[in-house]
């Protein structure tokens, strides 16, 4: 009886603990669109910059959604994909300040420069890359060559490409540490090349001989600060930075390596833009990268290139004018502060469950922030306890979709979860998942 009692108290507890963070939650989004800051005062800036908020928030409302968010547990709950939606609501916010009016003459040609090796790389876009590494610290980009993609998974191919030798008698091998990104392996093989092929788990690589080990840091799925495992002379190192943005990791110090590779889609979370770039040490290797681009697809879109631009011009002017009212909220203030109360609120759904576990990270210096703090995966790693063996198959019960372990070279104990959906999708979530149990 005694044990019963304890049992109800601790569920309430939770439940109520839970009611009051989604409660924080919407607080923060209700002062954000009525101009208050974090800590509930009014800011002169946000004072100016209240009207253009407000009539965003009349249209779209996070607050009607989230206080409408009833889970009767039929809803399929989708968070298979890392589809950034969750970003939608700062750029509603910043209202017309990344709209975009191309006109009917213009971007018409092939060309972008043809004085750069990345021929069909608006000037625009390169010079806004490279002031965003320097205002966020993320990356070296003095003396290296920018090469843009259609998307980064364009750019992946690219790399492989350029860093593949010609001559070889047999394709070079790719490798990574488990676990990887699900889509390098399909990517890799999917034209069964004869310059390079999928060799799996980088632990487990043993061939003499070259080979291009592929470093994504922080690493998808798992969330964890990435280095080579290989060590070998001839290996050659490619650096996925898709996730080394201050919203999700702290910032130790600029990326300095040999060929990065950073996109949009989960910089600022406009992956529908399909613009990724790489920057490259080797002038060589930035030429076949092109090379690669240009016989793929003749160069990338210049309306993308113009308008992830104007993006990121965006988020470098409310760090860089910080005096000037009309540049709108910080991004990365936003974004990391919406990351922190994700992952608080899943960490205590995990916990109530009872069901689960996930990664813990340690907390770091982050030069961005000027502070600790810990990393804030965009993907969720979680194992199920127990019994449970193939822990999707177990979630897709409860519809729950998610994508388990197998697909990133591991077992099924594993999903990975996307952090990065829309409010409502991940409110229902995590009271979801705070209720199962076996
Ligand atoms: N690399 C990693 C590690 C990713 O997670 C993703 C997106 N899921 C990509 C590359 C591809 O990004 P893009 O949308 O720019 O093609």
């Amino acid at each position: 009886m005694v044990q019963i009692a304890s049992v109800f108290s601790m569920r309430h507890f939770f439940v109520l603990s839970l009611a009051l963070n989604v409660s924080f939650i919407l607080r923060s989004v209700f002062e954000r669109e009525q101009g208050l800051n974090w800590f509930g005062f009014e800011s002169e800036k946000e004072r100016i910059t209240q009207r253009t908020r407000l009539s965003v928030s009349s249209s779209h409302s996070s607050i009607t959604t989230l206080a409408e968010a009833q889970d009767s547990g039929e809803r399929i709950i989708n968070l298979d994909h890392g589809d950034p939606t969750m970003y939608e609501k700062y750029w509603q916010q910043m209202g017309d300040k990344t709209t975009v009016v191309i006109p009917g003459w213009q971007s018409m040609s092939y060309f972008s420069d043809i004085s750069n090796i990345c021929w069909f790389l608006e000037p625009e876009f390169a010079k806004q890359v490279v002031r965003l590494h320097k205002v966020v610290g993320n990356a070296v980009t003095d003396g290296r060559h920018i090469v843009v993609g259609t998307g980064s998974s364009q750019l992946y191919l690219a790399a492989l490409f350029a860093l593949s030798p010609s001559d070889a008698s047999e394709p070079i091998s790719v490798v990574s540490q488990a676990p990887y990104y699900s889509s390098y392996p399909s990517m890799t093989d999917c034209l069964k090349s004869g310059l390079y092929k999928w060799a799996g788990e980088a632990h487990n690589f043993s061939k003499e001989g070259p080979y291009i080990e592929l470093v994504t840091s922080p690493n998808n799925p798992d969330g964890t600060a990435r280095h080579s495992v290989v060590n070998r002379n001839k290996g050659t190192l490619l650096h996925d930075l898709a996730y080394y943005w201050p919203q999700y990791t702290p910032i130790s110090s600029p990326a300095d390596h040999e060929l990065m590779l950073f996109t949009v889609s989960k910089s600022t979370g406009h992956a529908g833009m399909r613009i990724g770039w790489a920057i490259v040490k080797d002038k060589e290797v930035a030429k076949r990268m092109t090379k690669f681009v240009e016989l793929n697809t003749i160069g990338v879109s210049k309306d993308s290139q113009i308008r992830a631009a104007k993006v990121l011009k965006a988020i470098s002017d409310t760090y860089e004018h910080v005096d000037d009212s009309e540049v709108g909220e910080t991004f990365f203030d936003f974004s990391y502060h919406n990351m922190a109360e994700r992952w608080k609120l899943l960490r205590e759904a995990v916990e109530h469950s009872g069901m689960f576990s996930l990664p813990k990270f340690p907390p770091a210096f982050c030069t961005f922030f000027n502070q600790v703090s810990e990393p804030r995966p965009a993907f969720a790693w979680l194992k199920c306890e127990k019994d449970i063996e193939d822990c999707e198959t177990f979630l897709r019960g409860h519809k729950i979709l998610t994508r388990g372990g197998k697909h990133f070279g591991v077992g099924p104990k594993y999903v990975r979860i996307s952090m990065i959906d829309r409010d409502e999708n991940f409110i229902r979530f995590v009271k979801r998942l705070s209720t199962i149990r076996i």
